[in-house]
């Protein structure tokens, strides 16, 4: 479908994530017509850009897509990442909203009274858009990355799928969040080689901290400072001070880095720090 130039959308969404299908129900709930733009496919995240056994951080009794919440246990577990994307697909064809795919927005601006949305295909028009593309789907390659010997293979975690696709050999991983460990732990019992993971002040949330999810307790506090419980699966901590360093030490022990590492999340100095401080040996 290309651009009607004449045509003016009450509502342009940006993204066919989850949150852009949620903002689509809302309106059709209205009665205001709308139109979804997304620049891969609809769902693209939780379609392609997770390994293939992700599990969600938030157990079910968090996940609350409207229109379909009943069918969704509300239990303590955890859905893998074909489970969330089958409710997310069975929530789009429910929802059936008109949208267009592999279109861009490249430029959005107001113009007298009106939005206009640049795509590469043409410009849009609407009285309201709602911009939906996501906080954490910015894969982050830090610059000290291209400093790594050629034979030395790099995967990010977004195109990271299973230890299939690695080398024989040890493996780094940066990024100490949720992904990172997820993704350590995974690569550890798959190959006898050392798994390292780097640590940045980014830290896992706890699954369970004093016998209650820890995504409860985020939920609940503010200013969320506990140590993870992953840690004691750590054996050997060894710190290294500087890239030099570390570069030294991945290309003598590693065969490659999968980097999980999300832009949205990460800020000036922090976007190296996840190779400066902590090595931990799993
Ligand atoms: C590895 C990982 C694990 C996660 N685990 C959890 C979890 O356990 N629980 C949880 O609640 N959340 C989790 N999240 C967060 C998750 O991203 C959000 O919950 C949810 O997907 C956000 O939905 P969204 O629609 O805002 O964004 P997204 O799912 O990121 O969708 C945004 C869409 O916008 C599109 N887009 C971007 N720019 C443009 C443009 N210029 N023009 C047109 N389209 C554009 C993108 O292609 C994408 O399809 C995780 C995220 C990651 C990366």
């Amino acid at each position: 479908m290309r651009p009607n130039e004449t045509e003016v959308y009450p509502v342009i969404i940006i993204g066919g994530g989850p949150c852009g299908l949620a903002a689509s129900y809302y309106l059709k709930e209205k009665g205001i017509k709308h139109i979804i733009i997304e620049k891969n496919e609809m769902l693209q995240t939780w379609k392609n850009e997770r390994w293939d056994s992700f599990h969600l951080i938030s157990p079910n009794w968090m996940t609350n897509i409207p229109g379909i919440k009943s069918r969704i246990p509300y239990n303590n577990e955890y859905m893998s990442g074909k489970e969330i994307y089958k409710y997310l697909k069975e929530f789009m064809d429910m929802v059936d909203p008109d949208y267009l795919e592999n279109t861009s927005i490249n430029k959005l601006y107001k113009a007298e009274s009106l939005y206009k949305l640049e795509t590469d295909q043409g410009i849009f028009h609407a009285q309201k858009v709602i911009v939906a593309i996501g906080l954490f789907n910015q894969p982050f390659i830090p610059p000290v990355a291209e400093e790594l010997g050629k034979d030395i293979y790099q995967v990010h975690s977004s195109q990271y799928k299973n230890p299939n696709q690695l080398k024989p050999g040890g493996t780094l991983i940066v990024g100490g969040g949720c992904s990172g460990v997820q993704i350590a732990l995974e690569v550890k019992q798959h190959t006898e080689n050392a798994v390292y993971l780097s640590l940045g002040s980014m830290r896992p949330i706890p699954v369970i901290y004093r016998n209650v999810n820890g995504m409860y307790w985020l939920n609940r506090l503010s200013g969320f400072q506990v140590e993870s419980l992953y840690y004691p699966i750590v054996t050997r901590i060894c710190a290294i001070k500087t890239f030099k360093m570390l570069l030294v030490k991945t290309s003598s022990v590693a065969s490659q880095v999968v980097l999980s590492l999300q832009g949205g999340l990460l800020k000036g100095k922090e976007q190296n720090s996840c190779f400066q401080t902590v090595f931990a040996m799993l």
